[in-house]
Parts: C-alpha cells; sequence; structure tokens
C-alpha cells in the first residue's frame, strides 16, 4: 500500500489546544465542580453554594464571597496557563492553594458555555464576562464570584455520550463537594439541585488547633453522618516533618466498599497508594477478610517533600520519601485504634 501524503506541520488553533487540554482536566461535570470550588477555597470564600441542573449537564453555577476577580482581568482569567497563584517555578515547590496551573477556566470555558460573574471588594460594581462572546456588562452582585457553566460538552457530543443519568452526575457532584467540605470546616457549603437544596454543611469557627479536631468531628458528622464519627477515634501523630490527624474507624464500622476513605495532603484531597497501603496495613491484625475500613486522614507535610504538580487534576501526588510518610499514617493509625478506652467508649461498650 502507499505511504498516506504527508502533510505540513502547523500550530493547532487555541480553542482546539483547550479543547484537547480540557480532555485531561475535565470528564463529567463532577470534575467542573472539583476546579471551581478548589478556586472559590482559593479565592478565600467563606461560604460556597454550588447550583445544578440535570445532575450539572445543563448548568453548574458556584458562587463565593471570595477576593474576586477586576473587571479588566476577567478576560486573562478565561486564558490558558493565565494565573495569580505562581509566578515562579519556587513558587511551585512551596505552593499552598489549590490550583496553579491556569488551566481549569480555559478548558471548561472551551467545552462549554461559561461566564464568569465577579465583584473584588474595593471596585464599585459587578461585571459579566460572556466566555464564548467575550463580552463585558456590568451587574448587580456582591463581593465574591460566581462561574455558569451551561451544557457542558455541547460542542463535543462524543463527549456527552459518556455521561450517566442526571441521578449519577449528581451524586458524583456531591462527592465533590464532599472531598473540599470535609477539609474546610471552616467554609459552609450548600448544593442544590433543580431549585431544591439538597446538602448543606455549615461552617464552623476555627479559632485555633486546639478546636480544630472538634471543628473536624463536627463536619464529618454532617457530611459522613453521627455513626462515623461514634464508631471513630481521632487521629494525631508526628513523626518527624510529617504530621496525621483526623478519624478512624473501628473494625466494627469496616464496610464493603472503600467508599469512605478519605486522604488529604496538605489540605488536598489525593488518591494514593502509599497512604492507602499504610492505612490498611494499620488495620491488618483488628481487620479481617474483604472488609474496607473507614478513615479521613489529614497529612500536613513541608510542601517541599510532596510533588503536587504529578497529574492535571492534582488528584495523584508523589512524596520525596514515601517511606517516611507510609510509616508515619502507618504509626498515627495504629495508635490511634490501640488507644483501647477511647475506641471502647466510641464504640458504647464501657
Ligand atoms: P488556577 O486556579 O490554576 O490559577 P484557573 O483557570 O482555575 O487557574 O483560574 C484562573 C485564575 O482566575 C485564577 O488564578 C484566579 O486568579 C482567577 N479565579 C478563578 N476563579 C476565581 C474565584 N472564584 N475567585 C477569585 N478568582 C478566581
Ligand atoms: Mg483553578
Amino acid at each position: 500500500p502507499s505511504p498516506k501524503p504527508r502533510r505540513p506541520i502547523r500550530d493547532l488553533p487555541d480553542e482546539l489546544i483547550s479543547q484537547i487540554a480540557a480532555g485531561e482536566v475535565v470528564e463529567r461535570p463532577a470534575s467542573v465542580v472539583r476546579e471551581l470550588v478548589d478556586n472559590a477555597l482559593d479565592s478565600g470564600a467563606t461560604q460556597v453554594t454550588v447550583r445544578l441542573l440535570a445532575g450539572g449537564v445543563r448548568l453548574i453555577a458556584v458562587e463565593d464571597d471570595g477576593c474576586g476577580i477586576p473587571h479588566d482581568e476577567l478576560p486573562i482569567a478565561l486564558r490558558r496557563h493565565a494565573t495569580s497563584k505562581i509566578t515562579s517555578l519556587s513558587d511551585l515547590e512551596t505552593v499552598a492553594t489549590m490550583g496553579f496551573r491556569g488551566e481549569a477556566l480555559a478548558a471548561i470555558g472551551s467545552v462549554s458555555e461559561m461566564a464568569l460573574l465577579s465583584r473584588p471588594a474595593h471596585q464599585p460594581g459587578a461585571f459579566l464576562l460572556d466566555a464564548r462572546s467575550g463580552e463585558l456588562r456590568p451587574v448587580a452582585r456582591g463581593t465574591g464570584t460566581t462561574v455558569e457553566v451551561k451544557e457542558l460538552f455541547f460542542s463535543t457530543p462524543a463527549r456527552r455520550k459518556f455521561l450517566k443519568t442526571d441521578a449519577t452526575e449528581l451524586a458524583h457532584c456531591i462527592e465533590s463537594v464532599r472531598r473540599h467540605a470535609l477539609a474546610r470546616p471552616d467554609v459552609g457549603f450548600a448544593i442544590w439541585h433543580e431549585g431544591k437544596l439538597v446538602e448543606q454543611w455549615r461552617a464552623t469557627f476555627v479559632p485555633g488547633d486546639a478546636h480544630l479536631q472538634d471543628a473536624l468531628a463536627r463536619r464529618l458528622a454532617d457530611v459522613l453522618g453521627e455513626d462515623f464519627v461514634a464508631q471513630s477515634v481521632a487521629v494525631q501523630h508526628r513523626a518527624g516533618p510529617v504530621t496525621v490527624t483526623g478519624r478512624a474507624g473501628l473494625p466494627d464500622a469496616a464496610r464493603s466498599r472503600a467508599d469512605q476513605q478519605y486522604c488529604y495532603v496538605n489540605g488536598r484531597f489525593v488518591r494514593d497508594k502509599v497512604l492507602t497501603h499504610a492505612a490498611r496495613s494499620a488495620y491488618e491484625d483488628v481487620l479481617h477478610g474483604h472488609k474496607q475500613p473507614v478513615y479521613a486522614l489529614y497529612v500536613e507535610i513541608d510542601p517541599a517533600r510532596v510533588d503536587v504538580n504529578v497529574h492535571p487534576t492534582k488528584i495523584e501526588v508523589r512524596f520525596r520519601d514515601s517511606r517516611e510518610v507510609h510509616q508515619a499514617v502507618r504509626h498515627a493509625v495504629e495508635n490511634a485504634l490501640a488507644a483501647p478506652r477511647a475506641a471502647a467508649l466510641a464504640a458504647g461498650t464501657a
């Protein structure tokens, strides 16, 4: 067979680059929710409200009371690789914000009809930017930002076909907010679907470390249920540069599915084999068969010892010394489970 005629090398158009990049970041409505709530938290919001229609496919609107975006920067926010969060490679090594890649808004805007409404505290009024037309006009709004995403994947029907039922997409969206909520008891969250309030988790004032465990326990009870807290013990452990806090479920609270295992690294929800393996091994002697432990574990570590720039969605991280982290988590959970009196009390058998 004769070879295909060669075509010349060309730069891809900007829009197409963003659509390709969107494939990595935006899989379904819940991915949009994750990115927009990340942004809301980075903006210093104390209240985040998520409004959805049709499981997020028709509409995802995330509203915050954070720092806002000045009107002249709204068009820049939509550009690829435009961010206010880092300016140099060294910033990346100590990054404390959820975002830093400057990709999310550009990616989401390329596969939806998106609008940004924002008002910084010092700006006399709010402005709305329509991502598609580029139109910028004044609107009424208090301080903060709302990002509206309509008709997700309308221009990429192949992608849209992969979406599940509205109920399934809604459940994923709620799970996405839940992951954020479990890390931030100091922020209030509300989720509305089709005009109905489906979840509401109120903020707890967190004045200092002493109260953090209390605030966290309250948030865990709100989000995962009273049983989660009643059937778990507090985790508090420090090993060198690694601090592990949170709650570990008692063996009796184990479930058939691994659907209540939350791990955070420096406030970021992650899915990480080192952490899940370490947690699992702490249950080695007390949990048999295929039962899955429940836990919410918060690892704090010097940012220089963990690379968060491994995956476009930042759900994976790489530890500089994974043994050090594995040991810290394993010991943290083992110690918590070994406190027999606390365990017995929590289980209501003391
Ligand atoms: P990143 O979060 O990685 O910086 P994004 O594309 O998500 O990239 O956002 C681009 C920029 O837009 C952010 O750096 C921030 O300055 C601004 N921005 C986005 N969402 C908000 C928000 N809710 N409140 C304030 N600023 C925002
Ligand atoms: Mg972002």
